[in-house]
């Protein structure tokens, strides 16, 4: 059986709206180093009683237990206690312990208060971890089922300890095992269609554990596989990773989690020693910004136009008057023939436009708010698109951004 861990986050600060538990994200990545998953994260108040009811739970059914914060000095740090309570356990003054707190208030000439002492005392049978930049030891307890430990909170002082004291603790006992991780970025279809064709696979596995993640048309799929070896990780990602690849198809735009949609058609634009240029109505310039997030983005990038008014689309893109007049600018023919503009204007290899009705007024009864037409021209032709967005005006000029750049990924991949 794969080895799971609980993490318990302590302190009384984390449940306000100021300060956010950041220290299980490190212990977090440490495990899963080790191969092993963290299950559940629990934070709490400096509540003796629920802290120990808490750990009781933990200990129950998890193999690692850790506890983060209340190793104070003062009255309202109680992780100590509320561990020994809810295991049966004698905390015991360590004299080895006290001696090291003692030198340490010496070493920077502080006197040290009388309740520091309780800084000293360790639960039975536990081991101290240093703490080389704070008071309070860590503790290291062997359980029934793996361990339980005990981290200061101040962070400079957790992550050292975990690094340097509880990780080479934990690996002789966790028996060998690693966990894998495969992504897929989407663009192109919508959360619910995609579960609905990719569920089907994915459910019937616990391992790997599929998860989705949604924003604005933008999806990523994640697929983690936990197991003895990197060679059996590697074959259950492949035996339920590959046929969700296959139905998705080139709706997957990146496998690297970390690489957006702006930086995937940076480099076929890179590739195909292409450039291009934006003509932009709706989407006020944003298709431009994305493409010229990433440094290095003038080996590609040209011009942005963004143009609001008709009349700046006949000045600056050619787009015949007559052309407005008759189909208005947010039409199929005013699409298209802005993005050639915008080529023949720059001398782009390729150019993206958009025009559409972002909300929340405007529209007409063929094209209501939320359509946009959303253009590319290349040297071989020119394709016009038209999308019906709901009515949220940032919305609409998230998705046709993000659908405008999808546009010349895929005339790229096909070029
Ligand atoms: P101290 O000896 O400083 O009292 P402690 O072990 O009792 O140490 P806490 O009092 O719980 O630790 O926290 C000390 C500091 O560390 C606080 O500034 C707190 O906000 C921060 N801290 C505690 N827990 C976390 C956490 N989970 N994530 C991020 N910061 C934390
Ligand atoms: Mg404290």
């Amino acid at each position: 059986m794969p080895k799971t861990a609980e993490i318990l986050a302590i302190g009384s600060e984390l449940l306000t709206p100021q300060h956010i538990d950041t220290n299980s994200l490190v212990v977090t990545e440490q495990l899963n180093l080790l191969g092993v998953e963290v299950v559940a994260k629990h934070v709490m108040g400096d509540d003796r009683e629920r802290i120990s009811q808490a750990v009781q739970d933990c200990v129950g059914r998890s193999n690692i237990v850790i506890l983060i914060g209340g190793l104070g000095p003062t009255e309202d740090d109680v992780t100590r206690e509320a561990v020994a309570a809810a295991l049966g356990l004698e905390l015991k003054l360590s004299l080895e312990q006290e001696s090291i707190l003692i030198s340490r208030f010496r070493q920077i000439n502080r006197p040290m208060a009388k309740n520091n002492i309780r800084q000293a005392y360790l639960l039975q049978g536990a081991e101290a971890m240093p703490n080389p930049h704070g008071t309070a030891p860590g503790q290291y307890l062997s359980t029934d089922r793996g361990a339980l430990a005990l981290l200061p909170g101040p962070p400079r002082e957790m992550k050292p300890m975990v690094i340097n004291e509880l990780i080479p603790r934990l690996r002789p006992v966790i028996p060998p095992q690693v966990i894998k991780v495969r992504s897929f970025r989407i663009t192109g279809i919508g959360e619910s269609d995609l579960d609905t064709l990719i569920a089907p696979v994915y459910t019937k596995y616990t391992n790997p554990v599929t998860t989705v993640l949604s924003s604005p048309g933008d999806l990523l799929v994640s697929l983690r596989a936990q197991a003895e070896t990197e060679q059996e990780a590697d074959d259950l990602l492949r035996e339920v990773g590959n046929p969700i690849a296959e139905l998705l198809g080139d709706k997957i735009y990146s496998t690297n989690p970390d690489e957006p949609l702006e930086a995937v058609v940076g480099c076929l634009l890179r590739k195909h020693h292409a450039t291009v240029a934006t003509a932009e109505s709706c989407t006020g310039g944003l298709v431009a910004a994305r493409l010229t997030e990433r440094p290095g983005s003038s080996d590609f990038f040209l011009a942005g136009y963004v143009t609001y008014s008709n009349l700046q689309k006949q000045q600056i893109l050619d787009v015949p008057p007559n052309l407005i007049q008759k189909h208005t600018a947010v039409s199929e023919p005013v699409a298209g023939a802005m993005a050639e503009g915008a080529r023949r204007v720059s001398g782009a290899s390729y150019a993206l436009a958009t025009t559409g009705y972002a909300g929340p007024d405007g529209g007409t009864d063929y094209d209501p708010v939320g359509t946009v037409y959303l253009a590319i021209a290349s040297p071989a032709e020119t394709r016009v698109i038209r999308i019906r967005y709901g009515a949220d005006r940032w919305r609409v000029r998230t998705l046709a951004t993000q659908a405008s750049l999808d546009l010349l990924r895929k005339m790229l991949l096909k070029s």
